[in-house]
């Protein structure tokens, strides 16, 4: 399947709006890259892009190769795969009171 993907980090020793400035600009350069964002507020990197093989660790190095280190948080994807997933309990027990 041909999609978008997005991804969400965490970065750690941003000091100002201007280093969240440098990793996106530096992130939005990776191949297959569409949309790189850092809020400075919340120190969270979220990441879309074109090809799903694309590394979280490039990323991941990239930021690190700036001075900043990043961690991956869950996907958006397996995100909404866990809310979901909150429905199923109820709807199991439902079956098995069948
Ligand atoms: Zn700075």
């Amino acid at each position: 399947m041909n999609g978008h993907r997005a991804r969400l980090f965490t970065i750690k020793n941003m000091d100002c709006t201007d280093c969240a400035l440098k990793i996106e600009k530096a992130v939005s350069k990776l191949p297959g890259v569409k949309l790189a964002e850092v809020s400075f507020v919340t120190s969270k990197l979220k990441v879309v892009s074109e090809t799903p093989q694309l590394n979280d660790q490039a990323i991941i190095k990239t930021i690190k190769d700036l001075g900043y280190s990043a961690q991956t948080e869950e996907s958006f994807k397996t995100i909404t795969f866990h809310i979901e997933g909150m429905d199923c309990p109820d709807e199991s027990e439902i079956i098995k009171r069948r």
